[in-house]
């Protein structure tokens, strides 16, 4: 059994654009994840089953009985349309949280848009080829994948898949290598449809269980709280990389970083996650 055919409950703390919501599955069981058999390749990235009917398996947290691990993610938004408010001057970047994230060495996973990566190839790059990183998949446009998502644009079901590769396609020509096999939608907005349009794309849909509130926020202590008091072992937290629509989240991740390991926890990227809960690692 997997979430993909509970009815999704998404709870969003702010505005539209943004992916700030958190997701809360409906009454009537728990999340399950179905251990993959074991990746043929050593390399190869861990996944999750496919659930029924080949349905796109939904990974939204790790044990919580196997160690204080944590995995902080980053979405990179960039939406297909807001081209000319770059050209303009908005950043949708944030090397210094990067940089940051660096000095500080947490493993961090980057859901990216292929228009970010379009936008900030070199900067993708850098990510991408950095081990402490690993970049997944956050659609090309981020347009919703269902139809009432916060009034993002919705894509046409018969261009989902399309899209997600499309993302797989910008990466590869901005340089990133090995990007792993994860999607996030775009405002965590799925259906039981969008799961099936995703089918055999080898996706494993990754949600999140704490919501950093980072989406307009003005104060970093703010959101310093709100990811402390959610996390829980197995957590995986949801943030942004860019300043225009995410300003204080570098701030916030310099005090979320030192008090999480004060309290024993270690910083991992969702793969580790995923495979711990798949029995591959
Ligand atoms: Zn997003």
């Amino acid at each position: 059994m997997i979430a993909s055919v509970r009815r999704v409950i998404s709870v969003c703390t702010l505005g539209a654009a943004l992916a700030a919501c958190g997701t809360v599955e409906a009454p009537g069981g728990g999340r399950t994840a179905v251990p993959s058999t074991p990746a043929r390749h050593p390399a190869a990235p861990p996944t999750l089953a496919a659930g029924p009917a080949g349905l796109t398996p939904v990974f939204a947290s790790g044990s919580r009985t196997r160690g204080k691990t944590v995995a902080l993610t980053f979405d990179a938004d960039m939406t297909a349309d807001q081209g000319p408010r770059a050209a303009e001057g908005e950043r949708f970047d944030n090397p210094q949280l990067i940089a940051t994230l660096r000095a500080l060495k947490v493993p961090a996973t980057v859901f990216m848009t292929g228009r970010w990566a379009e936008e900030y190839p070199v900067q993708a790059r850098g990510i991408g080829r950095d081990p402490l990183f690993e970049v997944a998949n956050h659609s090309y446009s981020h347009y919703a994948f269902t139809a009432d998502c916060y009034g993002l644009p919705t894509l046409d079901e018969d261009r989902m898949r399309a899209d997600v590769d499309r993302a797989f396609k910008a990466f590869r020509r901005a340089g990133v290598r090995n990007a792993k096999p994860y999607f996030r939608f775009p405002g965590g907005c799925y259906d039981r449809r969008a799961l099936r349009a995703l089918s055999g794309s080898g996706v494993t849909a990754v949600q999140w269980d704490v919501v950093g509130g980072d989406a307009f926020a003005t104060d970093a202590d703010a959101v310093a709280r709100q990811v402390l008091e959610g996390v829980r072992p197995g957590s995986v937290v949801v943030l942004h990389c860019t300043r225009s629509a995410a300003p204080t989240t570098e701030r916030a991740i310099r005090t979320v970083v030192p008090e999480l390991r004060r309290q024993g926890y270690r910083f991992v990227k969702v793969s580790e996650l995923i495979g711990a809960s798949a029995g591959t690692s």
